[in-house]
């Protein structure tokens, strides 16, 4: 079976995942940026125009003051007027001022020649008169209209001192309400002011009156008032019901959602393609695990016929080479033997098919089994091997033949990635609760980073060995399920250049044994 080759993606599996993320993030980074800019620039569009109406609105709030003010010196300067028109005399004239003066504070007459004192304003096509002078009271001004004699001649100014700031605070509520609502230029009316907080300050800042509480205070607008109010100034601010503060918390929640919603998209991103970029590197380890057991089926069959041969063909010199080429027979059958344990053990466990007999296993008697067939080998290619197993260590609770399946494979590699320093150690530890079972190499070690990854299948490091030394990449991940499979785990302690030690730790024996199938 030949699996396709994939084009590969360079670099280690972090800078990978990090190209690809990367790919993904910071197109995605940059639209939600862009996303949340076009938000923010709308909600500034939508308060700069509501500030622009405030500022409208307030204008006419203080214009609405003066036409409420002389609405209501209209209202009561009526027979004062009647008698200046009839050419009544000045005395009548105050009388008739005094009669209508409950909503001012005194009456109070000026002749022609004494009006030059006054100022005056047009308020909607009326002259409205005010002054200090002839008062005297300063803080309260002096407002009046013109009174005409018999034949249309201004005869004097009629009115009263009044109090600007109980007149506002009387009338802020009516004028905002009602007066605003019937001014024709004022679009919206009524509707529109339904949200916003008008408010007026006095001279020192004080507030007057107020209608509605503020909200948004980024909308406040002020406007200045004229005439007989000079000093006060009204606000208008949207209240926190105005659509306005309505659009802005509304942009928070909606940068807050475009950042989660770019989260989550990048977090199902980065698993999507972790998840890929796994299944792509087991369709190249599986290829290249392909090739290297038919490699590695080929190379002992093909050294045991020739030896097989020479053999047979008496091809030696003397009984020592017959001897050496009986060994090769023997050490290439009995790697060909492991390689083929080690397939037909991979398929099981994948399958979920092999079945383990736990039965109490003496440590000693383990070892000794296991190196009576990996002895020949290890005296053949030169490895000294120092052997410390205690008499006295607890029995495991084991499936004897895994198990030495696992050191098998330990010591196997410990050969394999060895090389001028030929030691092995075998020690075994009693541990609380485990029996610690190491093997330890003086060989080329495994960088930190791959310590993890060595016990998945298929996985060889790429090390200046990998091409020489054959393998399939299925050894750790072997003696990893089966150790597991005796709730037990595989350790690994090593420095690159100076060794390793794998270690297995397997539960010592307690009464009550039985079968357990190894989850896949
Ligand atoms: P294989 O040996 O067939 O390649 P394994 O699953 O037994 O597969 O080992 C996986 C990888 O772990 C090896 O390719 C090797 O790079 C590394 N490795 C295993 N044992 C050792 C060791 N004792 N010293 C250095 N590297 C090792």
């Amino acid at each position: 079976m030949k699996l396709p080759r994939l084009p590969a993606i360079p670099g280690s599996r972090r800078r990978k995942m990090a190209l690809l993320v990367g790919a993904v993030a910071i197109p995605a980074l940059a639209l939600a940026g862009f996303a949340v800019l076009l938000t923010l620039r709308v909600a500034r569009e939508v308060e700069a125009e509501a500030s622009r109406y405030n500022a409208y609105l307030a204008e006419k709030v203080t214009e609405a003051f003066e036409v409420e003010l002389i609405t209501q010196l209209r209202d009561a300067v009526g027979p004062a007027e009647q008698i200046a028109r009839e050419g009544g005399p000045d005395a009548a004239i105050i009388r008739a001022l005094a009669t209508r003066s409950r909503r001012f504070e005194a009456p109070h007459y000026v002749p022609v020649d004494r009006m030059d004192n006054l100022s005056m304003i047009m308020v909607e096509s009326q002259v409205l008169l005010f002054g200090e002078d002839p008062t005297q009271r300063r803080e309260h001004p002096f407002a009046a209209v013109v009174l005409r004699g018999p034949n249309g001649d201004v005869t004097g100014a009629g009115g009263w001192w009044f109090n600007p700031r109980a007149f506002i605070a009387t009338s802020l509520d009516s004028v905002v309400r009602d007066r605003l609502n019937t001014i024709p230029r004022m679009y919206g009316g009524l509707e529109s002011t339904r949200n916003l907080c008008v408010q007026v300050f006095d001279r020192e800042g004080h507030e007057v009156a107020r209608v509605r509480e503020p909200g948004f205070t980024n909308t406040t607008r002020r406007a200045d008032m004229t005439g007989p109010f000079e000093g006060f100034r009204v606000s208008v601010t949207a209240t926190n019901r105005a659509p306005v503060a309505t659009a802005q918390r509304f942009v928070l929640v909606e940068v807050v959602f475009i950042f989660l919603l770019t989260a989550v998209m990048l977090g199902a991103v980065f698993v999507g393609l972790r998840y890929i970029l796994r299944q792509i590197e087991l369709v190249q380890e599986k290829s290249s695990f392909v090739s290297n057991v038919t490699h590695e089926l080929k190379t002992p069959i093909a050294v045991v016929k020739l030896a097989t041969e020479t053999l047979e063909m008496k091809r030696f010199r003397n009984p020592e080479e017959e001897g050496k080429y009986l060994r090769t027979i023997m050490r290439e059958t009995d790697r060909l033997a492991q390689l083929v344990d080690n397939i037909l053990d991979f398929s099981r466990l994948e399958s979920g098919k092999k079945m383990l007999r736990m039965g109490p296993v003496a440590v000693t008697d383990l070892v000794a089994n296991t190196l009576e067939s990996f002895r020949l080998r290890l005296e053949d290619q030169g490895f000294a091997l120092d052997v410390d197993v205690p008499a006295d260590l607890p029995r495991i609770r084991a499936d004897v033949i895994a198990l030495q399946h696992c050191l098998l494979n330990l010591l196997d590699n410990a050969v394999k990635y060895s090389r001028e320093r030929r030691e092995i150690r075998l020690f075994a530890r009693a541990q609380e609760g485990f029996v610690s079972i190491s093997v330890a190499d003086r060989g080329i070690g495994i960088d930190p980073e791959h310590q993890t990854r060595i016990f998945e299948k298929f996985v060889r490091v790429e090390t200046g060995l990998v091409h020489t030394v054959k393998g399939a990449g299925l050894g750790l991940s072997l003696v990893d399920q089966i150790v597991r499979a005796h709730y037990g785990r595989v350790e690994v302690a090593s420095t690159p250049g100076e060794g390793s030690i794998f270690t297995l730790l397997i539960p010592i024996w307690v009464d009550g044994s039985g079968s357990s199938r190894p989850k896949s």
